[in-house]
């Protein structure tokens, strides 16, 4: 059974970044409805014992093209918010980036040798996340030997269900509904606030896996 995770944030302390009637509506009724369906698939498809990463990087052994479609997109849902909400904290931004510990150590310099530091990452997810024609997300990814990359995908596509091999620890969700009640159309105002509450010590835990 897939569930959301649970946060360690209240709805309400990511204002202002994302006001609360945003996470309300996005965790409570977009991503509750992309884990039911997500559910409801794999049990059809008989993979409700897979992990969400062995389904969506597996979705060409699904014969039905129906199911291998809904699985693709509410399972993508399912895992990307995940992700998304995962990557938060109420005290997240700039500063975390330069905690002390370890994992944050040895993420900050592979972004510092990919990117040249925080803000060429930072330039790099926003031209991906604003350049997304429509619907959809820009990553943040290990690959296979350890590189970060920057990648976009359209609807709820991502890195593993593209059959990347890569492995997504950033997400940045650009769907309308993510920002539209309190941005309106600026997507680029969303994207420039997001930075002010991910957490980097989070992302850098799951870059170290
Ligand atoms: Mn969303």
């Amino acid at each position: 059974m897939f569930t959301q995770i649970t946060l360690d944030y209240a709805f309400s302390e990511l204002e202002p970044v994302l006001d609360t009637l945003t996470m309300e509506t996005h965790y409570g009724k977009h991503h509750a409805a992309y884990t039911k369906a997500f559910n409801e698939a794999a049990e059809k498809a008989g993979l409700a014992d897979k992990s969400a990463e062995e389904i969506l990087g597996g979705l060409s052994a699904v014969a039905d093209e129906a199911l291998r479609t809904t699985l693709r997109n509410q399972g993508g849902g399912y895992y990307n918010h995940n992700l998304y909400f995962q990557n938060f904290a109420k005290d997240g931004g700039d500063a975390t980036f330069a905690a002390e510990d370890a994992a944050t150590k040895a993420f900050a310099e592979a972004v510092t040798g990919e990117f040249g530091g925080l803000d060429g990452l930072k330039e790099k997810l926003s031209a991906a996340a604003v350049g997304q024609f429509g619907s959809g997300w820009a990553f943040l990814s290990v690959t296979s030997d350890g590189k970060l990359v920057v990648t976009k995908s359209a609807n709820q596509d991502n890195p593993i269900s593209e059959g990347t091999g890569n492995r997504p620890i950033l997400a940045l969700d650009v769907w309308e509904h993510a920002y539209y009640l309190q941005y309106k159309n600026l997507r680029a105002d969303y994207v420039k606030a997001y930075f002010g509450i991910v957490d980097w010590r989070k992302v850098a835990a799951l870059y170290r896996g």
